[in-house]
């Protein structure tokens, strides 16, 4: 059975309100803050980011080594590889003259191809990129969002690429509505469907089987 997606849109909505994101300066900091944000929490990448912004442009990271890089991210763990990986996602921007304006251009199937193929670039940081910096309708799947709906009673499919596409069918291709959903799911996933969780005044609770090992 498919989960009624829109229904768990407008329940969270209704709880939690919008929630405005993603919390950048830049289009070109969310695109930096997406691949910090790996395999850690968005505190630690705000301390990175604190020491990152005053050299974060593409030219100056262009201009820097990994080994120069690394230091300035260090909050964000795992700073020798992401480093590493800042630097590959710098290389592919170059080849669109640092332009998100030529970014945004692009179709989204183009882009998400090229994203997945940067050293250390995810679906998942492919698809952050894709629709919190440069707009383009995509759901973007992340481990609170198979956390939430297995939970709730739904075998959602293991490959992230078809648990995106059966969400995907249940909406327009709207890029305001996706925004929304993936930053509340994480919201939900914070405040009730914690790794331990708060079922009690969940807003989901009557629709969920509270499938929780
Ligand atoms: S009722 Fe519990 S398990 Fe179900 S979504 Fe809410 S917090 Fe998660």
């Amino acid at each position: 059975m498919t989960p009624p997606y829109p229904l768990i849109y407008h329940r969270l909505l209704d709880a939690y309100g919008p929630q405005h994101w993603w919390p950048a300066e830049s289009r070109f900091e969310m695109m930096m803050g997406a691949i910090l944000v790996q395999n850690t929490n968005w505190l630690n990448v705000e301390k990175a980011l604190h020491t990152f912004r005053p050299k974060m442009t593409p030219e100056v990271i262009d201009q820097m080594t990994a080994e120069e890089l690394a230091p300035l991210i260090k909050s964000s763990g795992f700073y020798n590889l992401k480093a590493k990986r800042i630097k590959a996602f710098i290389d592919w921007f170059q080849t669109y003259h640092f332009s998100i304006d030529l970014l945004k251009k692009q179709k989204k199937n183009r882009l998400r191809s090229e994203l997945i193929e940067v050293y250390g670039i995810g679906r998942e940081t492919a698809d952050s990129i894709l629709l919190y910096a440069l707009e383009k309708p995509v759901f973007v799947v992340d481990a609170y969002t198979r956390r939430i709906f297995e939970r709730m009673g739904y075998d959602m499919p293991k490959a992230y690429d078809l648990f995106q596409q059966e969400v995907e069918q249940s909406f327009t291709d709207d890029v305001s509505t996706y925004n929304e959903f993936h930053a509340l799911l994480v919201e939900h996933a914070k405040r009730h469907c914690r790794a331990k969780p708060l079922c009690s005044g969940c807003p989901l609770s009557d629709i969920c089987q509270q499938r929780i090992s």
